[in-house]
């Protein structure tokens, strides 16, 4: 995915103090072709969330959910559960849902 580097630390911020989320904040889960799946956790209130970035027409679109996860647990249950992504998938379109419908 070209930018997204760039772009993810564009939008990437604290969903509870919007704080900037740094680099170092992230734990990077999955990178796909059109979609990444980062963890952050915020340095200001602790709080770790989960954002997926994906790709379409219209550019990037990042949606962010909280999590209980620390960002190395959560790259655990990527890696090692298969069912986890399709689950997240699900989460995802769910979401996407409830963007669309606003
Ligand atoms: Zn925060």
């Amino acid at each position: 995915m070209k930018g997204f580097s760039k772009e993810l630390s564009d939008m990437a911020k604290c969903p509870v103090c919007e704080k900037k989320y740094k680099k170092q904040n992230a734990t990077v889960l999955e990178i796909g072709q059109k979609r990444n799946t980062v963890h952050f956790s915020c340095e200001a209130c602790r709080v770790s969330s989960l954002v997926f970035v994906s790709q379409d027409q219209m550019g990037s679109v990042g949606v962010g959910i909280l999590t209980d996860l620390s960002g190395s647990e959560a790259k655990n249950v990527f890696q090692k559960e298969s069912v986890s992504t399709d689950h997240v998938l699900s989460v995802y379109s769910h979401l996407e849902t409830i963007s669309a419908s606003k």
